[in-house]
């Protein structure tokens, strides 16, 4: 039995036989041909990049969702392989040299590999592995070799790869696969994000797996955990069957919590809304409980393609969120680019603080027309649904103005083209920077809601990377100050009679539900799967107890003495719940 540790990037077990899909690179060794046999072998080539374009385009046929990660990212790969850098290079050699067409390909494919490789920005460097995976299928049908895909998968079992390509991930849900256990990827990776919202247990990074394990050996998945078994033992195979009924009975158990509202025993009652950073996650969302969209990351829309997106594009994505939530609010974030996320089509400079930098509102208030664009497609979609515009990053009331100026001009323009949109449309912004915190009051008389950015606010609150390993320790929700901040915040709000709300991680972590609820949030924001656990808990708590508990927690001077306090409460309270 081989125990291996990886990163936990779906939650749930799975037991079964493991099926190796090999994703590695062919090798090729340094060959040449005759002269008069040059041009065959472009033709060659050339026949191999078509077939792997019209094998991807069948894929790509099957994705119904055009607008979805999967769609885009197929759309990504056609386009590498119209990409002149890597086909024309590679005839050039072929030409030149006399390169055998596989070792020209695979010459040009490991300078851009190692190009990618040096990339600093985590996201783009995961984008290498696209480059892989279609150098992987223009070698193999190079040779004649069959590509094997996850499509071919015809028994229930686990997938053990290098990597997951979003051709091999599109094609789960056709499939009976149990579940996924990777050598590279994270918790952003696309294996990772699809697993989640497919529900497939999935362990990622775990390095070696792949040399690991050997066919057929059987597999224990603990999504969970992060933990792979290889060979597992009998007893072993029992305490996971054991774990698993327990997981998929935790599972029913809360899900029948979805439909009920999150209403307190003394009849508080707050919206519990999903984070979404996809169209496709709407449906799932739906059947969590979610009552609303209360984050629409719409960065998202900007990875992963050479382009920008359309006004048309956006408006066509929004829509259908919108639609599917029909009388719920979908609250559509402006752009969050920046920090630690950014697009490949819009150059940023390289600057020595991103976090602090020209990011999100600071880049849209700059480049006006890529801000206006994406504006007007949140007013149309606004005729088609309950939508709500937030700005992110918002650091004063000047920046508010500024927005609010451009989304006037974005309504001046649709109104002379007499294109529909809400009029009342609610427009609002996250406080994530300290010093909006501080003037929620000033603020909260020019917008319609709040809603509370906890990721950011404790990064710029105890000036804590929120991406660095090394000072994560220091990374603390309750901390006084961070619940002074949200408290400050809150009060702000109802006093000039808006909502407010949380869309931070804190948000949907069981532990601070009651401490949130205290502290008078009026709807929480969160991964659509924490929902029904954070309904449990509310539907068991009385809101001016909380309220009171609250007042008493803020007088607390570290965040190891309320966090204690407060475990010890919410055992007292619920001692059925796992914190
Ligand atoms: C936050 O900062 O808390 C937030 C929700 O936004 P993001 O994580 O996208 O920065
Ligand atoms: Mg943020």
């Amino acid at each position: 039995m081989k125990v291996m540790h990886g990163i936990p990037a779906s939650a749930g077990v799975a037991i079964g036989r493991g099926f190796f899909l090999s994703r590695a690179l062919p090798s090729s060794v340094h060959s040449t041909v005759l002269r008069e046999k040059v041009e065959e072998e472009v033709s060659a080539f050339l026949r191999a990049v078509n077939r792997s374009k019209e094998q991807i385009r069948g894929i790509r046929e099957g994705v119904k969702d055009h607008s979805s990660e999967h769609y885009q990212i197929l759309s990504v790969h056609l386009a590498l392989l119209e990409d002149s850098m890597l086909i024309d290079q590679t005839v050039r050699l072929i030409r030149e040299n006399q390169f055998k067409a596989d070792w020209a390909f695979n010459k040009v494919l490991q300078n851009l590999l190692e190009t990618f490789h040096r990339i600093e920005d985590q996201y783009l460097r995961e984008r290498g592995h696209d480059l892989r995976q279609i150098g992987h299928r223009v070698l193999e049908n190079l040779a004649g070799r069959p590509v094997d895909s996850v499509a071919a998968i015809r028994d229930a079992v686990i997938v053990i790869a290098h990597d997951l390509s979003p051709a091999d991930t599109a094609q789960i849900l056709k499939s009976p696969v149990l579940a996924f256990a990777t050598d590279v990827g994270s918790k952003t990776s696309h294996t990772a994000i699809t697993a989640r919202s497919l529900g497939i247990p999935a362990v990622v990074g775990l390095e070696r797996v792949t040399d690991e394990f050997a066919e057929p050996d059987e597999i224990i998945v603990d999504g969970e955990e992060g933990i792979v078994i290889l060979r597992p033992t009998p007893e072993a195979i029992r305490e996971y069957t054991e774990k698993r009924k327990e997981y998929s009975l935790r599972i029913r158990d809360l899900s029948r919590f979805a439909r009920l509202p999150a209403v307190t025993r003394d009849g508080r009652t707050l919206r519990l809304h999903a984070n979404i950073e996809f169209a496709e996650e709407a449906d799932a969302a739906l059947r969590s409980g979610a009552e609303g969209v209360g984050l629409y990351r719409t960065e998202f829309l900007f990875l992963n393609r050479k382009d920008l997106p359309s006004e048309e594009e956006h408006f066509q994505t929004y829509r259908k969120v919108t639609e599917k939530f029909a009388r719920h609010p979908v609250t559509i974030r402006t752009l969050d680019l920046g920090g630690d996320k950014f697009a490949s089509q819009i150059e940023l400079a390289d600057e020595m603080n991103p976090a602090m930098g020209l990011r999100a509102i600071r880049f849209c208030l700059k480049e006006k027309e890529i801000f206006k664009a994406q504006v007007r497609a949140i007013l149309r979609a606004s005729s088609h649904g309950m939508v709500r515009m937030m700005f992110p990053m918002i650091s004063g009331v000047g920046e508010l103005r500024a927005a609010l100026a451009l989304v006037e001009e974005a309504r001046a323009e649709l109104r002379r083209k007499r294109i529909a949109f809400d009029k009342e449309m609610p427009v609002g912004i996250m406080v994530e920077i300290p010093s909006a915190a501080m003037v929620a009051d000033l603020l909260a008389r020019e917008v319609d809601f709040f809603s509370i950015g906890t990721n950011d606010l404790i990064q710029y609150a105890l000036a804590i990377d929120r991406v660095n390993e090394h000072v994560s320790y220091l990374y603390e929700p309750l901390h006084p100050a961070i619940l002074r901040l949200v408290r400050r915040t809150v009060e702000g709000a109802h006093d000039a009679r808006i909502p407010v709300s949380m869309c931070g991680e804190m948000a949907g972590e069981p532990l601070y539900a009651y401490v949130l609820l205290g502290l008078g949030m009026d709807e929480l924001s969160m991964n659509a799967t924490s929902i029904p656990r954070v309904k449990r808990i509310l539907r068991k708590s009385v809101a001016y107890e909380a309220k009171e508990f609250v007042s008493g927690l803020l007088l607390h001077g570290t965040a190891e003495e309320i966090g204690k306090i407060l475990r010890k409460k919410l055992e007292d309270l619920f001692p059925e719940e796992r914190f």
